[in-house]
């Protein structure tokens, strides 16, 4: 069975990489496309649309987002109201925006995603990086990637500090008594501990988690290097929420 796909942003960097995705898997369709600036009113015979609300009645089974966090969360009510199972890359969701969306999707029946990365080397990181925290409870962590990213801290990195936070022992971190001398120098505090976001051109999405402990120290890095790394993440997001009938935040829970 094809599994008919609307595309979210299909202009950007990451919603045009996923519509080349669906076009290269026989067992997916792109259905429809959505951007608001979008001229056209096709790109190759498939449909384009500049809001969502004349999108209703399509015949779609998943919404996949690479919009702004300014739209996401109103775009992924919109899918679940409507019947299209969200496959959501967009960043940026409060956790009770998460909790609610979940929630609707459960009365609705349908199953959707949220992921903050779709790149299987940033999932297990964030593993690997809760395990090493119980263990070394003095952290930073450290995310990079392009210029053009509109929000800071990253959603990886907001993750990757909400999975530590359920091992780690409560601590704050530093001296007790340091102090800035320029805002912002050492970074955004989440429980205790640090997060510090670069902005670069030439990066794509990149992150670090540095442990300290007496005389000792560890660090995981992840790098996505090409766009290409977010797309079997996308694409198994996609299969995977047809036969779902809750929406989940995290790729780790279909894995
Ligand atoms: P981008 O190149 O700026 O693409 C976003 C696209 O969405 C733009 O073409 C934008 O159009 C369009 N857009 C804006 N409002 C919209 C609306 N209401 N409906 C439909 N489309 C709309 O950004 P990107 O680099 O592709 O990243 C997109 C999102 O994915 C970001 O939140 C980013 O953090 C996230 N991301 C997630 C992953 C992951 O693995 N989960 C990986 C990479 C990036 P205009 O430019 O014309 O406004």
């Amino acid at each position: 069975m094809t599994i008919n796909v609307i595309i979210a942003g299909f202009k950007g960097r990451m919603g045009s990489t996923a519509v080349e995705m669906v076009k290269q898997d026989q067992e997916l369709q792109v259905a429809a496309l959505l951007d608001p600036f979008a001229e056209e009113k096709e790109a190759d015979g498939i449909p384009v649309f500049t809001n969502k609300e004349s999108m209703q009645g399509i015949s779609a089974d998943v919404w996949v987002d690479f919009t702004t966090p300014q739209v996401a969360y109103e775009n992924t009510r919109f899918a679940i109201e409507n019947g299209f199972a969200p496959v959501v890359g967009t960043t940026g969701f409060t956790q009770e925006q998460i909790t609610e969306l979940s929630a609707l999707s459960a009365e609705k029946n349908i199953g959707g995603l949220i992921a903050p990365n779709f790149a299987i080397g940033a999932i297990l990181l964030m593993e690997f990086a809760a395990k090493a925290s119980k263990y070394f409870p003095d952290l930073e962590i450290i995310e990079l990637h392009h210029d053009k990213k509109k929000d800071a801290p990253s959603g990886t990195a907001v993750k990757t500090a909400e999975l530590i936070n359920q091992v780690r022992q409560p601590k704050k971190q530093g001296a007790a008594d340091e102090s800035e001398t320029l805002a912002g120098a050492r970074g955004a505090e989440f429980a205790g501990f640090r997060i510090h976001s670069v902005r670069l051109p030439g990066l794509v999405a990149h992150q670090e988690v540095i442990f300290g402990a007496a005389g000792e120290g560890l660090t995981l890095r992840h790098d996505s290097y090409d766009r290409s790394s977010f797309m079997s993440g996308v694409n198994l997001g996609i299969k995977e929420v047809v036969k779902r009938n809750q929406l989940v935040y995290g790729l780790e829970h279909l894995l």
